[in-house]
């Protein structure tokens, strides 16, 4: 027989994935000598034995490599014959400044489902429960290459059985680097709400028998604390509502399994799979009418975020007795999730009752991710737990660092060929997410080692991550339009890099002649956009604080609809009362207030007219009820003007007011004049992108920006542009919201900075 020898360098995920042993086992059985070890590109092979052997050995790789890894590329080059009699994993090599791929935490696997579940396995109710194909990854290591003494896991010292477990090639915790048991694994414990350690036996018995009782705990999950409470106990649910001050915005749920989620929902195949996926995200579904659930958990939506267990605590807690638990992400309203037990007792023990907790360091923070269902795409609107960090492939030499918006905060930055987007972060609007912020970026920054030369930021000069930018010395600095980063974003996510028509339709956007943009049609390419198209400019009353009152645009967008002012002045005051008209004399006179043409905002007036939301206590609520309420489908729409002016499209809406207005004078139902609102939107979208495709003989249309999760919005915007002959393309891995934003700044700054 003819030996040769290899050394194979496989890179992608690779670590924390059971590649070892996969590689182990198949070594051994196509009799292989040599040794599998990682390092800081991947994973490092040397394969001794007989050519037709060797290539059997790599074309197994190839088509079927362990479930949770993605290889990226092997190279395989020929080696000098060593004197190797076995197979072995050897220790890692340390690292150097390459960086390799580390999976996110995945959710809790079908194995270690059984394990938990058998009064015979060791592993019969124990709280961390994990194998190489589930549990925590990215949230506990602190550097590279992933071993056991790199991660928050270096605290606990593996007992003999667990050695010989990760020592057992044929195990499935072999070198699965987060192994431990009852004997050696974490501690679970529980605290009342003044620091005081409860011993009991059974934290996890006392806490079903707790949250029957109608308390609420924090409990301490995969990644961050959440707030959780008995679903069915709608004293509880009111309960945790009040104490966490938060009245309106929906509760996500979590229940056992598929089978539950469906009494109370509706599922398609599609958002089975997304439900039941490694990644356990929050899936917003439709509600089975008359369903069981209570009305505070989602109050006046049609819809309900669900996910199911992604721990072995959070699986132990559905017996008989639990079907449905809020399980909420613990925080203030406003400020960061909890993840370390000093902080979290000291910021929820005046919302939690008690405190499920345990010794095992979460190391960065990463919420709950929440996908939709639209067009029979999976869409993410939030992307962190279980997403968190896998990279998007991008070829560029330049070190970008884009530091994102203000809301919905992510940043990403280039790295060996990929853009990596950190987890959803949340508003900059205060100083401890401002702290959050430095914390996730530092945190990254020593994970991958990235050294920026160029780093992007938003335009808008008052954005917090606009003031990092700056205070960065030596360093190009690139401004980059908000809305021509969302157009960006989803232009890359599709492939395209040809100019498109970009439909970018979002809350607020600083435009570049000083107003609010939102309502906009931008011909794109990455290095440039032209705004051809956009809404009809109105005052934007106060800033932020008409974010929040919606019924301040419907005033706003009533006194520029009107020709005749006391006409105007009248009907403010039959929707509003007497301060409305108080804000139309303000509005009339003051000469200070900025434009917008945003679409938010429109949504946002109608919904006030409509008389379903005049205050907002949660961003996009006015959009999100007015959307609730459509339940049936109709054709009928409002009637609109497209002006041209100077080869630029501007749509009208003064019509569409009045006739909204018109119609709930005449007492139309609610539903009817949201459909008609969302309709005209979709009919005036259309017919723009209709008019500039023909005269620019461009027929690919991006959309994005937050409006678009607007699934009745996406869903027929899409089908309308499609029976026109355009080809539509939206974002589904990253969200079209702000949270998209930083990856289309990169793309971007790439290629101005090439410039
Ligand atoms: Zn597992
Ligand atoms: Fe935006």
């Amino acid at each position: 027989m003819y030996i040769k020898a290899y050394n194979i360098e496989i890179t992608g995920i690779v670590q924390a994935v059971g590649f070892r042993p996969y590689v182990y086992n198949l070594a051994k059985k196509y009799k292989l000598k040599g040794y599998v070890k990682n390092n800081s590109k991947g994973v490092n092979i040397y394969l001794k034995g007989s050519e037709y052997n060797i290539s059997q050995f790599v074309n197994t790789i190839k088509t079927s490599p362990p479930p949770l890894s993605a290889i990226t590329s092997i190279s395989i080059l020929s080696a000098p014959i060593k004197n190797y009699s076995t197979f072995t994993i050897d220790k890692s090599e340390k690292s150097s400044s390459e960086i390799t791929l580390i999976s996110p935490d995945i959710g809790l696997c079908d194995d270690c489902i059984k394990d938990i579940e058998n009064p015979s396995n060791i592993r019969f109710s124990y709280a961390f429960t994990n194998c190489t194909n589930c549990g925590p990854r990215f949230s506990i290591i602190h550097s590279l290459p992933y071993d056991r003494n790199n991660t928050s896991m270096k605290e606990f010292e593996m007992c003999d059985n667990c050695l010989k477990e990760y020592n057992t090639p044929t195990n499935r915790r072999f070198h699965s680097e987060a192994n431990n048991c009852k004997k050696c694994g974490p501690l679970l414990q529980i605290f009342d709400n003044q620091k005081k350690l409860l011993k009991y036996d059974y934290p996890i018995d006392f806490t079903i028998a707790q949250l029957l009782q109608g308390k609420i705990f924090a409990i301490k999950g995969l990644t961050g604390f959440h707030l959780v409470c008995n679903g069915e106990d709608a004293v509880a649910i009111q309960t945790l509502r009040e104490r966490k001050n938060r009245p309106y915005k929906p509760f996500a749920i979590m229940v056992k399994g598929l089978e539950d989620v469906k009494k109370y929902c509706f599922v398609n195949e599609r958002e089975a799979e997304a439900l039941i996926s490694k990644e356990k995200p929050i899936v917003i579904l439709k509600q089975k009418e008359n369903c069981a659930l209570h009305d505070e958990i989602s109050p006046k939506q049609n819809t309900i975020g669900v996910m199911l267990p992604s721990t072995p605590i959070q699986q132990m807690l559905f017996n008989s007795k639990i079907n449905v638990l809020i399980m909420t992400s613990a925080n203030l309203s406003g400020l960061p999730l909890e993840y370390e037990n000093h902080n979290a007792f000291n910021n929820l023990c005046h919302i939690a009752d008690f405190f499920l907790l345990h010794d095992r360091d979460i190391l960065i923070p990463l919420d709950d991710s929440i996908v939709h269902v639209v067009n029979d795409d999976i869409i993410v609107i939030r992307r962190a737990r279980g997403y968190v960090p896998l990279p998007f492939p991008f070829k560029t030499d330049i070190d970008i660092f884009s530091a994102g918006p203000q809301m919905k905060n992510t940043f990403s930055f280039t790295k060996n060929n990929y853009i990596f987007t950190s987890e959803y972060i949340g508003d900059l609007n205060n100083f401890q997410c401002q702290n959050k912020y430095n914390t996730i970026v530092s945190h990254f920054k020593k994970l991958f080692k990235f050294a920026p030369s160029v780093i992007a930021h938003d335009f808008h000069p008052a954005c917090y991550t606009t003031y990092y930018a700056e205070n960065i010395e030596n360093i190009l600095k690139l401004q980059i339009q908000h809305h021509h980063a969302h157009i960006a974003s989803c232009m890359i996510e599709n492939g395209i890099f040809e100019k498109v028509i970009g439909v970018a339709y979002d809350g607020t956007g600083l435009g570049y002649d000083n107003t609010i943009w939102g309502g906009e049609f931008l011909l794109s390419t990455y290095e440039s956009f032209e705004r051809i198209g956009y809404l009809n400019t109105v005052k934007l009353p106060g800033g932020d604080n008409a974010i929040k009152e919606p019924w301040k645009m419907a005033v706003s967008y009533i006194y520029s609809s009107y020709e005749n002012e006391e006409e105007a002045k009248e009907t403010s005051y039959m929707l509003f009362g007497e301060k409305a008209v108080l804000l139309f004399n303000v509005i009339k006179n003051y000469n200070k207030f900025m434009y917008t043409s945003s679409i938010g905002r429109f949504f946002d007036a109608a919904a006030a007219i409509v008389g379903i939301n005049e205050i907002s206590s949660y961003e996009g609520q006015a959009s999100s009820e007015l959307q609730a309420l459509i339940n049936c489908f109709s054709n009928a729409s409002y009637k609109y003007l497209i002006k041209i002016n100077d080869d630029k499209y501007i749509i009208e809406t003064n019509l569409i007011i009045k006739e909204l207005i018109k119609d709930k004078l005449k007492n139309v139902p609610p539903e009817i004049m949201s459909i008609k609102f969302h309709n005209s939107i979709i009919n005036f979208t259309a017919e723009v992108c209709g008019l500039i495709s023909a005269s620019k003989k461009i027929y690919k249309v991006a959309l994005s920006g937050g409006v678009f999760q607007n699934s009745y919005l996406l869903e027929n915007l899409s089908k309308k542009l499609k029976e026109q002959n355009l080809k539509v393309y939206y974002n589904k891995l990253y969200p079209c919201n702000d949270g998209g934003i930083s990856l289309g700044q990169t793309v971007i700054a790439n290629y101005l900075a090439l410039k």
